[in-house]
């Protein structure tokens, strides 16, 4: 798929995969031997009908391709985007035995893209008068409000943030995943009438009692707020930050008009060390360096990962364990000639000035060798333990020893009358897609509970 070149892409927001034209999406949905086995659609979480979908792009049956899609996909503009298929649909595709596996999220955001913000395609059933709340807007929330809604529910989402997205909107930066895509998806939704009200934290601005009395089901859908916490001396100097906090005034700024950043968010013209080498470092680390960076480090604490043959296959809990060269570092090597990633560096201390600001830091090498490191800005990317409990508590809500929401593999419900769970909330740390997965299964629960 045509992209942008690390060197450029660095001097802007917009995304760095620019997609593919009808010509190259039927050429690419020629690849496909759309095999009996569908290999593909089992390795999907929500079991997209691939090989029926790319038949009809063969086809140039867009309208047809999109239909398939839509009716079973709540978000493909944002799975075809942030997914990582080469571990999921693609690993599993025939063609890439002996060649590349067919470009399975391509093809899908092809078709997302031509149909975006329409009302193409999407079923909704007579309204049932039943009343469905859900408290949080991301990536599980939607979905399932998504499935809700096409069942003929009254579905309204609170959500704490000034837009509904969740991750997709304050944590995965632009370049990822164009937020004008988003919001044509929030607009349909209110279209189809889904209520949002945005800005209320349920438990804070609204008392959690209330959902509870108005709707006939309420549906958690909190994510995992709490981030994990650097526990070494000077960690509360100014400039020690965390990593969504970071990404959210990021995309701000990038995006909307008038939004002033706070300067102990802007990396511009500061030494940056990135606490931990995931995802979410990854994208500090893009964001760094379109904010003008004098120099990004990504700290990690395990060992160098390996290249593991077979890496492609290996459950998503293992990926870590591969070293895989994603864009945020492709961008700092083609700036600064290096990767930003060093393993087995454990921090030890952070110093700051008089003032209080973060000015070094202490680090321990895997060899025992220490080495103290210039840093005006600190972000600390080093995953999260769990969801906000207040609202947990309030509702009298479980929570299992990872401080994860207790709820059923199969029906999400929490134990508590007519409240269920879903998403990372409820299964830790994920993925977007399996918080959609989660979605939908939670809005196919409910729906079963309403109508008994
Ligand atoms: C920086 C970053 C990058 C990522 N990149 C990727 C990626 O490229 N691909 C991928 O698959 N996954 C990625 N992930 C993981 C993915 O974003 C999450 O797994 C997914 O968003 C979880 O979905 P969710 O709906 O369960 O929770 P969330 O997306 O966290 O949404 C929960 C929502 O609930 C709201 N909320 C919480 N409590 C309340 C309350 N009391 N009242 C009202 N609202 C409330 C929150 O404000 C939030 O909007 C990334 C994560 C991060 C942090
Ligand atoms: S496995 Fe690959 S080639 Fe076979 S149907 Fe799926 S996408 Fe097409």
């Amino acid at each position: 798929m045509p992209s942008q070149a690390p060197g450029a892409r660095i001097g802007n927001y917009n995304e760095i995969k620019t997609g593919y034209t009808a010509e190259l999406a039927v050429a690419e949905a020629l690849r496909c031997m759309n095999c009996p086995g569908r290999y593909c659609a089992r390795n999907c979480p929500i079991h997209n009908p691939v090989p029926q979908i790319n038949e009809r792009i063969r086809e140039k049956d867009f309208d047809g391709a999109w239909e398939l899609l839509a009716s079973n996909s709540p978000l493909p503009e944002v799975c075809s985007r942030v997914c990582d298929q080469s571990r999921q649909c693609e690993s599993e595709c025939s063609r890439g035995i002996k060649h590349e596996a067919v470009s399975i999220g391509g093809l899908e955001r092809f078709l997302a893209d031509g149909y975006a913000g329409k009302n193409a395609g999407i079923e909704v059933a007579p309204p049932t008068g039943k009343k469905v709340a859900i408290v949080g807007a991301g990536p599980a929330g939607i979905s399932a409000a998504w499935d809700l809604m096409r069942k003929g529910h009254s579905v309204t989402v609170f959500e704490k943030q000034e837009e509904p997205g969740g991750l997709m909107m304050y944590g995965i930066p632009n370049m990822k995943l164009d937020k004008g895509l988003l919001l044509k998806r929030f607009e349909l939704m209110r279209t189809l009438g889904v209520k949002f009200i945005c800005g209320a934290e349920v438990s804070k601005d609204i008392p959690a009692a209330d959902p509870l009395k108005d709707f006939d089901a309420v549906l958690l859908a909190i994510g995992t707020a709490e981030a994990r916490k650097l526990n070494v001396s000077g960690s509360g100097a100014t400039g020690v930050v965390q990593a969504v906090e970071y990404l959210k005034a990021g995309t701000r700024n990038a995006l909307e008009k008038g939004y002033e950043l706070d300067p102990a968010l802007d990396a511009a013209g500061k030494n940056v060390i990135i606490i931990g080498a995931g995802d979410t470092g990854t994208d500090c680390a893009a964001t760094a360096i379109r904010q003008g960076a004098a120099s990004i480090h990504q700290f990690e604490i395990a060992p160098k990962p390996e290249a593991l043959p077979g890496a492609e296959k290996l459950p998503w809990k293992d990926w870590p364990r591969v070293f895989k060269t994603e864009y945020g570092q492709e961008e700092v090597i083609a700036k600064y000639g290096e990767d930003p990633r060093i393993y087995g560096i454990r921090t030890e201390e952070i110093l700051s000035d008089g003032s209080g600001k973060v000015k070094e830091i202490k680090t321990v090498l895997a060899d025992g060798g220490k080495k103290t490191w210039k840093a005006d800005l600190v972000i600390t990317a080093m995953g999260f333990t769990g969801p906000d409990t207040r609202i947990l508590t309030d509702l009298g809500v479980k929570t299992d020893g990872r401080g994860n929401v207790v709820a059923g593999e199969e029906d999400y419900g929490t134990g508590v009358d007519k409240v269920f769970a879903c998403g990372d909330a409820r299964r830790g740390q994920s993925l977007v897609i399996r918080g959609v997965a989660e979605g939908k299964e939670a809005a196919a629960s409910i729906d079963r509970y309403l109508n008994p």
